[in-house]
């Protein structure tokens, strides 16, 4: 199953995660987005995994935000679709190789890094 898909291809989805965007009307912001810019490397090389951006993703929402994490967790984020501008034309699963933040904040709801809260 794709939990993740490319918001413009019309295929139906829960919930946005990605950066403000004139083209995707999102009623509320939510905070599922990912703060960390995209940086050079990682835009000249569209396809290769985000590395930095990602682990910088990782490191913030576990030390800076569990108030994310719970609400993630609330609403069982990891059991609806998201919609962002990384998943390719097939989509992304969870458990996938990292390409997107969403990746992240849904294996957070599932628990994957509860282990590690407040222990960084
Ligand atoms: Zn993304």
């Amino acid at each position: 199953m794709k939990q993740i898909v490319h918001v413009m291809h019309g295929v139906p989805y829960d919930f946005y995660g990605g950066r403000p965007h004139p083209k995707v009307h999102v009623d509320a912001v939510e905070g599922w987005g990912n703060p960390f810019p995209i940086t050079v490397n990682e835009a000249l090389f569209r396809n290769s995994a985000r590395g930095s951006t990602l682990a910088d993703y990782v490191l913030w929402l576990i030390q800076a935000r569990p108030d994310i994490i719970a609400a993630a967790k609330i609403i069982h984020l990891h059991e609806q679709v998201g919609a962002c501008w990384c998943a390719g034309r097939e989509g992304l699963a969870i458990d996938d190789p990292l390409r997107c933040h969403l990746q992240v904040l849904m294996r957070a709801a599932r628990g994957d890094y509860d282990d590690w809260l407040g222990r960084l």
